[in-house]
């Protein structure tokens, strides 16, 4: 199962229209129902792969049928459910892994979380690329904040598009909720700090596509997400 979502260049405020036209491609699967995204660059045809998880195989079969290069694996974090696809998503690519280097024990600790759930495991190439926050990374044509945003996990970040209103936000927050902290290495405290420092600061327009579940847009989750209102405001509607 996999939607299609074509995100047009919008300017921005002091900016002007560029021609940026990105696409953001969800295909989702799997117990956990966990969105792999592939993201077509502004040039319309460099790829990037984020969080290859379940339907990995869905999102490579795209990636063939339309003659894409897949130039990095990113993740936005280590969980089994996001990285379960990387072992043949690197095989088939022979794109860099970028993860951030707190993540790396989840990384490593993958193998047994696929035992622990009964999920097939295939041994994991290890990350090549560190992600860094604030060191934007540049793929045809189109740019990505690297956002850190931990709590859900210790190395977690947001790939927000420096020229669309575009974030993927991994397990942060999602439609109408927010991530787990009662995992290994959650903190709800730097969670919710987190969301109020990087994600409640963007702009209302800005679409999350969130690892789990449809996407949603800042300004709806501000005034509608019941985990935050009690703590930010806001209000039901
Ligand atoms: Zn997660
Ligand atoms: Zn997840």
């Amino acid at each position: 199962m996999w939607l299609r979502q074509f995100v047009h260049g919008l300017a921005v405020p002091g900016e002007t229209l560029r021609g940026t036209r990105m696409e953001v491609l969800t295909f989702t699967g799997g117990p956990f129902v966990q969105n792999t995204f592939l993201v077509v660059c502004a040039d319309g045809h460099t790829a990037l792969l984020i969080d290859p998880g379940a339907a990995t195989p869905d999102a490579l079969a795209e990636v063939r049928e339309r003659g894409l290069e897949v130039a990095a694996i990113l993740l936005t974090h280590a969980h089994l459910d996001h990285v379960e696809g990387v072992a043949l998503a690197k095989r088939e690519t022979g794109a860099p892994i970028h993860l951030h280097p707190l993540d790396r024990p989840l990384y490593d600790g993958a193998a047994s979380q696929a035992v622990a759930f009964g999920v097939p495991w295939e041994e994991q190439p290890p990350p090549e690329v560190d992600l860094v926050p604030g060191k934007n990374l540049t793929f045809g044509g189109s740019e990505f904040e690297v956002v850190f945003t931990p709590g859900h996990a210790p190395g977690h970040v947001i790939f927000l598009s420096t020229s669309d209103p575009v974030a993927i936000a991994g397990d942060v927050v999602f439609a109408g909720s927010i991530g787990r902290t009662d995992l290994p290495f959650g903190d709800y405290r730097v969670l919710m700090e987190s969301i109020r420092n990087e994600v409640l600061t963007l702009p209302d327009e800005t679409v999350l596509y969130p690892g789990h579940g449809p996407e949603t847009t800042v300004g709806h989750e501000r005034i509608t997400n019941p985990f935050l209102i009690p703590v930010y405001g806001g209000e039901l509607v």
